[in-house]
């Protein structure tokens, strides 16, 4: 069939969620966000405990989680046109010594000045293409920059502008709760290390890349692997071909989603809660289980509603919804398809005719696809402006202080994952780098 050319005329989009936020705040605009703490800077909510602002404020951030010490004032005092030119300036004056990623959630006055922006898996790869660089900047959260670092060199200094953002899903799955959890399954099961007569093992772990160090450390040294929501169907695919069953962690809405299509009944996916004994589930369940589901979640994909996809449908006749696996099972079902970040930009990169898309993913992505397919109409399923919280947390004061720091020759912020960590982590990785469908 040959394709017909795009005719729309392009629209204005201005695709800084920053911006909305404010006009929302101001009484200038009829939208609503989910908070008004959303329009002041991130340095507020620095020394208290919490994910601040956004999707996961309502989420119970673990005691031990990263803070960020105090900002100097002349980075909270600084205009936004101002930060902007001292981060062009430091990174003019450090050249190829350092490589700045962005994260596709991240806000776009911070991804302007990114080197690369990708999921968290494709910036990885990016931080590995550049030995050069003495300095790999992580506008993201905590987790991609520890991964950041299992995969550059030891030489290179892996830096998150704001340690204050973590992930509010990873640290759903904190270490000590896994321990205690495989501890528990090895009661059920026997030697969860040893295979039986057919060569299975009795659980293999499987973690979602968003997940930390620690605990991609620990499926290394279970005969386990790491998945990204691109491959998740191949990974539980590998896992099966070795164990007899999964336990999947931290996201037990992708775990569901992947393992439903793969044609594993709902009854055979019970979940692990781990503030239960047995995770809440019977042994009966546990012994019958193809899939256990870590109660983990991420809550900008749990914003999502069904509700939201009939009233596109109903507002938008012929509206294409396309949601990221990250949504409940009903939202996914509802939806016309379902994929990662990287599906989700083919398939709008792909449409070759003037076509409505409503997106269920992270409002920063959404706006910046809007303003990058002029020729489509592209809005976010939720109404409400609700960025991911953590996300938000890199404000350009950071970048710019974080930059300015490099330049006078200190390197702030740095993430290290310790050797002990690493070294079963990268086996991890590795394993899921080999897996083929
Ligand atoms: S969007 Fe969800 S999974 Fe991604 S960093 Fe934010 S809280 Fe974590």
């Amino acid at each position: 069939m040959t394709a017909t050319p795009l005719t729309l005329a392009p629209r204005e989009i201005d695709p800084s969620v920053d911006r909305e936020i404010q006009a929302i705040v101001s009484g200038g605009t009829g939208g609503s966000t989910c908070s008004t703490d959303l329009a002041s800077n991130p340095w507020i909510f620095d020394t208290n405990p919490g994910y601040g602002p956004g999707a996961s404020m309502g989420d119970i951030i673990p005691t031990g989680a990263p803070r960020q010490g105090t900002l100097p004032q002349e980075y909270r005092d600084a205009p936004e046109e101002e930060l902007h030119e001292r981060i062009r300036a430091a990174k003019a004056t450090l050249g190829d010594r350092v490589v700045v990623l962005g994260h596709f959630y991240q806000r776009d006055e911070v991804v302007r000045h990114a080197d690369h922006v990708g999921d968290s898996f494709q910036l990885a790869g990016f931080a590995k293409q550049h030995p050069e660089a003495e300095a790999i900047v992580f506008c993201g959260v905590h987790f991609m920059a520890e991964t950041a670092d299992l995969l550059s060199t030891p030489d290179q200094a892996v830096i998150l502008p704001n340690l204050a953002a973590g992930c509010s899903m990873a640290d759903m799955a904190d270490i000590d709760q896994v321990e205690d959890c495989w501890a528990e399954l090895g009661e059920l099961y026997g030697d969860l290390d040893t295979p039986d007569a057919e060569g299975l093992l009795p659980v293999i772990p499987v973690t979602y890349m968003n997940s930390s160090a620690a605990i991609k450390g620990f499926v290394g040294r279970h005969q386990g692997i790491v998945c990204t929501s691109s491959n998740a169907r191949t990974v539980l695919e590998w896992a099966f071909a070795r164990g007899r069953r999964v336990l999947f962690f931290p996201d037990q809405h992708l775990g569901r989603n992947t393992a439903k299509a793969m044609g594993v009944p709902l009854e055979r996916m019970p979940m692990w809660n781990p503030t239960k004994p047995l995770g809440g589930s019977s042994e009966t369940e546990l012994s019958e289980a193809q899939v256990i589901l870590w109660h983990g979640f991420c809550s900008v994909h749990r914003r999502f509603t069904v509700g939201q996809i009939d009233k596109a449908r109903a507002e938008h006749p012929g509206a294409q919804v396309i949601v990221h696996p990250e949504c409940p099972m009903a939202v996914v079902d509802a939806a016309d398809a379902a994929g990662s970040t990287d599906y989700i930009r083919k398939a709008i990169q792909a449409a070759t005719e003037p076509t409505t898309f409503a997106i269920g993913t992270e409002i920063n992505l959404v706006q910046r696809l809007a303003a990058e397919h002029p020729e489509h109409e592209i809005f976010c399923l939720d109404p409400v402006v609700c960025p991911c919280s953590t996300m938000y947390r890199i404000h350009p004061g950071y970048l710019a202080w974080v930059l300015e720091s490099l330049v006078a020759g200190e390197t702030v912020n740095r993430i290290t994952v310790p050797a002990d960590v690493a070294d079963p982590a990268r086996v991890a990785l590795e394993r899921m780098l080999a897996a083929r469908p």
